[in-house]
């Protein structure tokens, strides 16, 4: 496909190739929507193996940050950016200069992140040429490990759930199947674990496990996690982990965990609906770590960040109304409440409300021939 008709379809705004020679530089920055403010999303460092591929993978991931920011109720635009690279050998402190200075060159219009193949110490070079960076180290400002955060969120996700399907909160009533103990996973495994919820899990990491046992948690094997009889599921390791081909297994009544993209495609969502499975949308639920960067524009506090991230209950509880409204399934009616917001405050800052002349005058000297 054109260049140009890829674009069209994904309604981007700006997408913009970055180049340079000499620190050897590949990258794509996708700046998706900034009605609600800023693009805001991570920089991806990964060995595509073609340009495609590359441009395929930013079109598609700054999109999912418009939504996301957008259901959050989030004062930000979506954006992500992608350096062609192994992660692994291509690493240089020019390389990621070279890109801050094409980050600063947008004048704040996206602003970047850790993502995977990127760590602190990347970002740091990034910084010295931009101030339009977020998750830097705690020295610079930085909000730090974002993952606790996302942790807290898919808890309030659960509440929200919860609340739909039996008419109550209380977490420690339920039982829990979560898959993956990794940043995200064994937080939220410590924090069901103080509820007193009996918690399935699982992992390939064998040590993490334990530690899991050791907090009073049951281990169950990798693939065994489909068959748990447990109330909620809660992917926090892999994509596409509801597909055709496990679906049948569950016997869960709620899927709601941190992992992104859980649906392998967008019917298995009405599947689940169809079978009386409550599915809180991935892309609502984990948004407790870009919560917690946001708040480093107005200077990290992390209490303001423990506050945003408990208003995802009420995210995910809107998002079950809208379905409910309109009849729709709940991963549709995400996608249909950030369209709503989008583009009721697109509308509300239409009318020119007098902050400035949009007509400056005439420009005299022009006219006088000076
Ligand atoms: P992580 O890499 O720290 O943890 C992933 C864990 O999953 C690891 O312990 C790994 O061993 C385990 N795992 C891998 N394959 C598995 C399998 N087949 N079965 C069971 N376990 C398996 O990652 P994380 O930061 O905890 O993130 C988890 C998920 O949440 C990812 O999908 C990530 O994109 C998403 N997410 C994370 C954050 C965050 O703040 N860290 C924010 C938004 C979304």
């Amino acid at each position: 496909m054109e260049l140009f008709e890829t674009i069209d379809q994904t309604e981007h705004e700006q997408v913009v190739f970055c180049h340079n020679k000499d620190a050897g530089l590949k990258a794509i920055i996708a700046i998706h929507n900034t009605t609600l403010g800023p693009a805001l999303g991570g920089l991806r460092m990964w060995p595509y193996a073609t340009e495609q591929e590359a441009l395929n993978d930013v079109l598609r991931l700054s999109r999912g940050m418009t939504y996301k920011a957008a259901v959050s109720g989030l004062n930000l635009g979506g954006g992500k950016s992608v350096i062609i690279g192994d992660p692994a050998t291509d690493k240089s402190e020019i390389l990621f200069r070279a890109l801050g200075r094409f980050i600063d060159s947008l004048h704040g219009r996206y602003i970047t992140a850790e993502d995977v193949g990127i760590d602190v110490n990347d970002m740091e070079y990034v910084f010295q040429e931009t101030n339009n960076v977020v998750g830097v180290h705690q020295v610079h400002g930085g909000s730090g490990d974002p993952s606790p955060f996302t942790a807290l969120g898919t808890l309030q996700g659960i509440r929200a759930s919860l609340q739909k399907k039996y008419g109550n909160e209380d977490v420690g009533k339920y039982s829990y199947a979560v898959q993956g103990l990794g940043h995200v996973g064994f937080e939220l495994v410590k924090l069901l674990c103080a509820e007193n919820a009996k918690v399935f899990v699982t992992d390939i990491n064998e040590n993490v496990i334990k530690a899991a046992v050791d907090l009073g948690c049951e281990a169950v094997g990798v693939d065994e996690i489909y068959d748990v009889e447990a109330d909620v599921f809660s992917p926090c390791a892999l994509g596409a982990v509801v597909n055709p081909d496990n679906i049948d297994r569950f016997k869960f009544k709620i899927v709601c965990g941190a992992a992104n993209n859980q649906l392998a495609t967008d019917e298995m969502g009405d599947e689940l609906e169809k079978r009386g499975i409550i599915y809180a949308p991935d892309y609502a639920v984990n948004a407790g770590g870009l919560m917690n960067v946001s708040i480093e524009f107005q200077g990290y506090d992390r209490e303001r960040a423990l506050r945003m991230t408990r208003t995802i209950y009420y995210s995910i509880g809107n998002i079950f109304k809208i379905a409910d409204r309109d009849g729709i399934s709940t991963w549709k009616a995400a996608d249909r409440m950030a369209h709503e917001r989008i583009e009721g405050i697109a509308k509300l800052k239409s009318p020119f409300m007098g902050q400035q002349h949009r007509f400056p005058g005439r420009d005299r000297a022009y006219e006088n021939g000076k």
